[in-house]
């Protein structure tokens, strides 16, 4: 961490301010240049509200970060080789581009029974599906709940793939027994105590960003999970909020990117609540391929017109069916295994 220090402070008090970290534990390194002084942290400066140093004193101009907060999640721990999360038979992360797909919401057993075995046929290798839903308005449907975990269950039974479903708060987690990957919406993105609740399971956890977080933010969040205990987690961009109107959120190509970048862990995207609208799914599905990502989360619909949640993003059998086959084509390029 680097302290770029006030021009005008005496040089006893730039002693006393070095003398005050090194008391800490920190080694400091005074530098002086021609038009700026600066002290140099080296130490564990994970912990030091940078904020807090820079307001609370006026020897200190501004400062600035040298190595990331976080530690855990970033590429440089696992000397740069990225991690593989495994969920039953199913791998993802460097080179597999599996794709998740089925309904925004639980609805009935037959409509998630319909739209699994579809869409594994369609070639989708894990099943989502919302049991307990976040809505803005507390009018509108929130979900079957733990009927609707049930439901899941049932289609794993039948079709043998893997479930994932969204957790809303750490009371539910003893109904995600037998859901094989739990997933933090946008909206619980920095609900820390669920945070911690998760980095206490074994199974595998689907972070999404949340509407307006940073990537910084985002890899903190999945810092909470990995330090509580669970090293399994996948990040997802899913849209964030910006100033444009005509879709939902805007998904930020750049970050699956940046995101690869900054961690080992693996990086999905989806495409359905980025835009909120369904033309938009099959373009920045193959956007999302191309810049690298590990794979996609796709919400899909028997009957979208009449879906109890987000019909307008859902594709339909068929349109997922005609996806598939054409993110098949593009991954030879890609060298990525869709399977
Ligand atoms: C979802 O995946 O069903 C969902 C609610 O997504 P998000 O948290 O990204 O809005
Ligand atoms: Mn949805």
């Amino acid at each position: 961490m680097v302290f770029i220090l006030n021009p005008k402070v005496k040089q006893e008090k730039i002693d006393g301010f070095m003398k005050s970290w090194e008391q800490k534990g920190f080694s400091t390194i005074l530098s002086v240049g021609t038009e700026h002084t600066a002290v140099c942290l080296i130490g564990n400066t994970a912990q030091i509200d940078l904020d807090h140093v820079v307001h609370t004193t006026d020897i200190v101009d501004y400062g600035k970060r040298i190595t990331e907060q976080y530690k855990a999640v970033n590429r440089t721990v696992h000397e740069n080789v990225s991690t593989i999360i495994k969920v039953g038979d199913v791998n993802i992360g460097d080179g597999f581009f599996p794709v998740i797909s089925g309904p925004c919401s639980v609805e009935s057993e037959e409509q998630v029974l319909t739209i699994a075995k579809s869409v594994k046929e369609s070639g989708a290798k894990i099943l989502r599906g919302g049991a307990f839903k976040p809505r803005t308005s507390p009018y509108a449907f929130q979900g079957k709940q733990a009927e609707g975990l049930q439901i899941l269950e049932l289609a794993k039974k039948e079709t043998g793939l893997p479930i994932v479903s969204e957790i809303m708060n750490q009371t539910q987690i003893d109904l995600f027994e037998n859901v094989d990957i739990v997933q933090i919406g946008a909206r619980n993105m920095q609900n820390f105590d669920l945070l911690k609740a998760v980095g206490g399971l074994k199974k595998p956890v689907l972070l999404k960003r949340g509407l307006a977080n940073t990537l910084e933010e985002l890899l903190m969040s999945a810092e909470y999970i990995v330090a509580s205990g669970n090293p399994n987690v996948i990040l997802c961009e899913r849209g964030i909020r910006t100033f444009e109107t005509m879709t939902r959120n805007t998904l930020d190509i750049s970050a699956i990117v940046m995101l690869k970048q900054k961690s080992h862990l693996p990086v999905i995207a989806d495409p359905s609540h980025s835009a909120g609208i369904r033309s938009l799914v099959a373009p920045l599905s193959k956007a999302i391929l191309a810049v690298g990502a590990d794979g996609i989360m796709v919400e899909t619909h028997n009957d979208p017109a009449n879906a109890l949640c987000d019909g307008a993003q859902s594709l339909n059998l068929e349109e997922f069916s005609d996806l598939m086959r054409e993110l098949k084509k593009r991954a030879v390029t890609e060298e990525k295994e869709i399977y």
